[in-house]
């Protein structure tokens, strides 16, 4: 498939719901972004896959992978089907399977922690306290490639708060709830991580952004969502 359409957008392939909360925001943000480039009635060329999200999740709380991982790429192989130049994983968590998408599907996959670790190295950070899912915050596929591949330190939360963190994003923000009490348990969390030393903090779920911002924080944020679907406007547009 050409890289570069006839009308000069690239063809983005988004596999979201997970959640639609967050996939809406995508979608959003996504136009907003080639419309603010281009100008006019410009808007983003997309094809979107979105899952039915109860089965995603019951999947990740079993811990199969592997399931999901054919599941990723049984979107990837439709969206490349569809046409799509390259592939935007709407999720942090389900991140845990870029590889398997990588390893089955010739089209790029634009991962998630590459535009956050370039906007920490940009803001000349080097030690970030990250907030997501308990996958997110606990396995290694994630923090490894802040580590491994961008020098960064990466501090989670403690267990009582990483829990916390993990039920709020399932029991309310994947529902559609935003919460002040919750608001309020993330700011105190933040503030322990910038306590320990953390100079910014990611918000390494996709959700996150509808429960907090800047103002809720005393150092930088970084919200995944919004730099992800910024890097995939950059991308379409060949930039
Ligand atoms: N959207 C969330 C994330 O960015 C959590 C939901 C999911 O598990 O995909 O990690």
């Amino acid at each position: 498939m050409a890289e570069q359409t006839l009308i000069g957008q690239k063809l983005i392939g988004l596999i979201g719901g997970m959640s639609w909360e967050s996939s809406a925001q995508y979608y959003r943000l996504i136009n907003e972004g080639v419309r603010d480039r281009l100008g006019g009635t410009a808007s983003a060329r997309i094809l979107m896959w979105s899952f039915d999200f109860a089965e995603i999740e019951a999947l990740q709380h079993a811990g199969d992978w592997d399931a999901l991982a054919g599941q990723m790429v049984d979107a990837a192989k439709a969206l490349r089907k569809g046409g799509a130049d390259f592939l935007v994983l709407c999720t942090n968590t389900m991140h845990r399977c870029a590889w398997a998408v990588d390893a089955a599907v010739k089209t790029p996959l634009l991962h998630i922690a590459d535009p956050t670790a370039a906007a920490i190295q940009a803001a000349g950070l080097t030690r970030v306290g990250l907030l997501g899912t308990a996958f997110t915050m606990e396995q290694d596929f994630y923090r490894g490639r802040l580590e491994d591949k961008f020098g960064l330190e990466v501090l989670v939360p403690d267990a009582q708060d990483r829990k916390a963190v993990h039920d709020i994003i399932y029991r309310e923000l994947v529902t559609g709830q935003v919460l002040d009490a919750s608001r309020q348990v993330y700011r105190e969390v933040i503030e322990r991580l910038v306590a320990r030393g953390a100079q910014g903090i990611i918000l390494g779920c996709t959700e996150i952004m509808l429960l907090i911002g800047q103002e809720d924080s005393p150092v930088p944020v970084f919200d995944t969502t919004t730099l992800h679907a910024m890097a995939a406007v950059d991308r379409a547009l060949g930039r």
